[in-house]
């Protein structure tokens, strides 16, 4: 149970069968990407060129009620977001798709991911006189495109230029009067998909989302790839992909969900290979494993598999948490008694090995183990499905200072003391890539080693854009 708060989700669908209902899709898909964000959501629909969207604060079927649905009617095309807070402050205007109208009539686009050069292309912007609404990275990308498109001539030569500006990790996409287009960054950093729901093409973050809507997945869209639907079908533009690749290696270990493949890695796969190696580095005797939901309960089956040692539930959790889990006027401590409960039939008089897919400032682990000490447990074991996680992350939707992270400035054996559990373990770094080895694409492995794929002097979000804008999740 990460402290790394989710990335952001990304959808959009091109209609090419008229019995597809485009907003229940987009609906379904949310849904499928809810564990990537939590604070809000929202759906825009094209009809004709005519944009009309909706977007809330809360999970899902908070932020966007029945009724709103209802106003959007049915179009061509849909776009569709769930959002983690990303360095900016949460208010409505930062919540996604930002729809704006610009000389081509509307756009709409969605973002997952964080731009490094954010502050020196708002500043550029800024000096030509440039209105926010948000302090956000998609509208300054929305900018971006709009003066593009005054000297380009068509759409997917303004967004070609515009990302041709563009530093950081980021999936895309975008619809305009007639079109949808996806582009992943060009490191890959950030995943993103290509799907078909009989015969209308989508794009979502993850191939989870085309097996809940009952489609298939195509392909990855590549590094450095544009794809654009039309009327006339898929079509692919390569001229930014080629160079070094860092696919962000945390998504195999905690953002994506574990019945997603990702660059041809199944990551329900990646995590069991993270328990077995996780086994091999530091064995120990117990009476069960168990995993941390959820994303430690692939691991904790590895690590079963691998050490002999029976695989059991240790830890509960609360499936119905909704937005007390989002407000952050209640601390951590409180939400967390919410979220776990240990399985005291299971844990009482045991040696209990508990598996977690990472620790970052340490407080999680520390009310896991004691739940399995006031439940009982004689021992508690934990053992962490990643290396130690040293650095901050600038390339996703949290970035927790690096003076929050406990392994900053601890060893092993100081964190195992703070949280209180009898032996500690993490993967170590070397194996860490052995998860995923099968993947096409280089990894990111920043937050672990601080070799960062690419500058991020710029990245900082506490500055004087957010500043202004007024905190308040209840609005
Ligand atoms: S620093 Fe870590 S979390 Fe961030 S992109 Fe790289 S691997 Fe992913």
């Amino acid at each position: 149970m990460s402290e790394l708060h989710d990335e952001c989700g990304v959808f959009g669908i091109f209609k090419s069968d008229k019995s597809t209902d485009i907003v229940e899709e987009t609906y379904l898909a949310l849904y499928a990407l809810q564990h990537r964000g939590q604070i809000g959501a929202g759906i825009a629909v094209n009809d004709g060129g005519n944009i009309k969207y909706y977007k809330g604060f809360g999970m899902i079927p908070e932020a966007l009620p029945e009724k709103e649905l209802l106003r959007l009617g049915n179009g061509k095309m849909a776009l569709g977001h769930v959002k983690y807070s990303s360095g900016e402050a949460v208010d409505h205007e930062n919540l996604a798709p930002l729809v704006m109208r610009y000389m081509k009539g509307q756009l709409a686009l969605c973002m997952n991911g964080a731009l490094t050069n954010y502050h020196m292309l708002r500043d550029e912007l800024n000096q030509g006189a440039a209105i926010f609404q948000s302090n956000g990275d998609t509208e300054i990308i929305a900018y971006l495109i709009a003066r593009a498109r005054i000297d380009t001539g068509s759409i997917e030569d303004a967004v070609d230029k515009a990302v041709g500006k563009l530093r950081g990790a980021y999936a895309l996409v975008i619809m305009s009067p007639e079109k949808m287009i996806g582009v992943r960054d060009k490191m890959g950093i950030r995943p993103l998909c290509i799907g078909k729901l009989g015969e209308s093409y989508v794009i979502a973050s993850e191939s989870c989302v085309f097996d809940s809507l009952g489609g298939d997945f195509i392909r990855d869209v590549e590094p450095g790839e544009m794809v654009v639907i039309d009327e006339n079908g898929l079509h692919s533009y390569k001229n930014r992909c080629g160079g070094e690749t860092h696919l962000c290696l945390f998504e195999y270990v905690y953002f994506s969900r574990p019945d997603t493949v990702l660059d041809g890695v199944s990551v329900a796969k990646a995590r069991q290979r993270a328990g077995r190696l996780l086994a091999r580095q530091h064995p120990v005797d117990a009476d069960f494993v168990c995993g941390v939901p959820d994303c430690g309960i692939e691991s904790a089956i590895g690590y079963s598999i691998e050490s002999d040692i029976r695989y059991a539930t240790g830890l509960i959790k609360n499936m119905y948490i909704g937005r007390a889990f989002n407000n952050r006027k209640r601390n951590s401590e409180y939400l967390m008694r919410i979220k776990l409960n240990a399985l005291k039939h299971n844990v009482d008089g045991k040696r209990v090995i508990v598996i977690d897919d990472s620790i970052l400032k340490g407080r999680t682990s520390k009310h896991i183990v004691d739940l399995l000490r006031k439940a009982g447990a004689k021992e508690v074991h934990m053992r962490i499905a990643s290396p130690m996680f040293r650095n901050p992350c600038y390339l996703t939707s949290d970035t927790t200072p690096k003076e929050d992270l406990i392994a900053s400035d601890m060893s092993a054996e100081e964190i195992c003391r703070y949280i209180g559990a009898d032996t500690l373990g993490f993967l170590s770094v070397e194996s860490l890539p052995e998860i995923a080895k099968e993947c096409r694409l280089g990894f990111c492995d920043a937050c672990f080693t601080g070799n960062y794929p690419l500058d991020v002097s710029d990245t900082s979000r506490t500055d004087k854009y957010s500043q202004k804008i007024q905190i308040d999740p209840e609005v």
